[in-house]
């Protein structure tokens, strides 16, 4: 069942071709933490420099948490509140200007053309109420994050002596219109990515464009998702035909656990595709779930790699090479458990199942985990906005639920019992499944238990 919701729209991506890669063409991809500040941009900028003259396609992220900050003015819009979202608006807009002087002592015209316009656009939608959907309005407001870091990128780039050229992203990726979770169309995307990167490219500039964002065909902004950012890197790698991708990062690569919480962790040089599609799928924060499979499909090589220490050479993710692995687990959060059960205690049959699963799948409802017992059918799941209230509403005919919050997922493959307890410890476990590979437990701290009993 889960296979059908998940494998359903990643089918978009065009399988396989037998096309050759262009070995001198790299794409890279900085996030937020690489350029959140004036310093950060000048490390970019010195790493860049070992590259010039090489043909490179630079995906940048909006700089450091200006998405989070972008989301509060959204919101605000969004509800009426417009005195709050101007003023966050205006706090966002002196913030960069005062990176821009920083990294330039005076402010180039054009760019602060650039960033005044992009600002502007913005003060105009909030001239009119809100449309009918949040999540249209998100898209227009949140874009703002990355189409003005990366103006700021290019400028600062050029002053460096790196000849470059911005690309408006959404000239190129094309998506449908699920707004902040927009569907790549493939065939489109591919042939606009060509059209506008080349000429760039064999003009002898590095091409700087966006992540996270993308256009519907009437030129609606959208976005990816959260994180979007390395999809967008993977999707012009995979319409370029990229000899590689790298994605810069603040950790030397990707690690067998997430080192804000787990002593001990260790980096991995190598890792297959399929191992990097599982961990981040469950949550390894490392890498957008995304980007690994438009990779796969061509066998393009993907490089995790520190921006603190850029000549050491990170983790590469590749085909997979029969490596043996050591535990590795990754731990998603703001999860929980929803049992379901048949309102006349008949059986968890089949159709149930087909039922539940449509309103899954209409609801968005993430699902990372699934058992069923006779009488009951049981889900972890991510727990975003209200998603789960609705998917509870549309089978309360049929269906008891009871819904259990605050969980986390912990997943370990490669699994040891002593990783496996060690995990444990301290904590509930209300769901565990195993496979041969990976084990899943839906956990619940022993903490939050007595304080809510307490
Ligand atoms: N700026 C977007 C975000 O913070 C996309 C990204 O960083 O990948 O979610
Ligand atoms: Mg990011």
């Amino acid at each position: 069942m889960r296979a059908l919701v998940i494998f359903a729209r990643q089918n978009f991506i065009p399988p396989n071709t037998s096309s050759m890669l262009n070995a001198d063409l790299n794409i890279f991809k900085f996030g937020g933490a690489s350029i959140k500040d004036a310093a950060s941009i000048r490390n970019v900028a010195n790493i860049l420099q070992e590259y010039k003259g090489q043909q490179l396609v630079i995906v940048v992220s909006a700089m450091g948490k200006t998405t989070n900050a972008l989301e509060v003015v959204a919101r605000a819009y969004y509800e009426g509140n417009v005195e709050l979202a101007n003023q966050r608006l205006t706090e966002l807009r002196n913030a960069t200007f005062t990176t821009i002087q920083e990294l330039f002592g005076e402010t180039p015209d054009n760019l602060a053309a650039a960033v005044n316009d992009l600002v502007v656009t913005i003060e105009w939608v909030f001239d009119d109420p809100p449309s009918e959907s949040y999540d249209y309005d998100y898209d227009q407001i949140v874009s703002l994050g990355e189409l003005i870091s990366s103006h700021i990128v290019t400028a600062y780039l050029r002053h460096s002596g790196l000849p470059s050229v911005w690309l408006d992203a959404r000239d190129c990726i094309i998506t449908d219109n699920t707004y902040r979770e927009g569907w790549v169309q493939w065939p489109e995307t591919q042939q606009r990515v060509k059209q506008h990167v080349t000429p760039i490219l064999e003009a002898g500039s590095m091409v700087v464009t966006q992540g996270f964002i993308g256009s519907t065909t009437e030129n609606f902004t959208t976005t990816l998702g959260r994180e979007g950012s390395d999809y967008s890197a993977a999707i012009f790698s995979f319409c370029l035909d990229a000899g590689s991708m790298s994605i810069w990062k603040d950790v030397p690569g990707v690690l067998t656990a997430d080192p804000r919480i787990f002593e001990n962790v260790t980096k991995l040089d190598r890792l297959s595709y399929k191992e990097a599609i599982e961990m981040t799928y469950y949550g390894a924060s490392v890498i957008h779930p995304k980007t690994i499979k438009p990779l796969q499909n061509k066998s393009i090589p993907l490089h995790v790699r520190s921006f603190v220490t850029p000549a050491e050479p990170g983790t590469e993710i590749s085909s997979d090479a029969g490596d043996v692995y050591p535990p590795m687990v990754a731990v998603e959060k703001e999860q929980a458990l929803v049992n379901i059960s048949t309102r006349d205690f008949s059986f968890v049959a089949e159709h149930h199942i087909r039922e539940l699963f449509e309103h899954i799948t209409t609801t968005r409802l993430q699902v990372n985990m699934m058992q069923n017992t006779a009488i009951s059918f049981n889900v972890v799941v991510n727990d975003i906005d209200d998603r789960i209230e609705r998917f509870c509403a549309l089978i309360e005919d049929d269906f008891k639920t009871t819904v259990d919050r605050g969980l986390e997922l912990i997943t370990i493959r490669h699994y040891t019992p002593e990783v496996r307890e060690s995990m444990r410890r301290g904590k509930v476990t209300l769901l565990e499944g195993r496979l041969p590979l990976t084990i899943q437990m839906a956990v619940k701290e022993v903490a939050v238990i007595a304080r809510k009993e307490g």
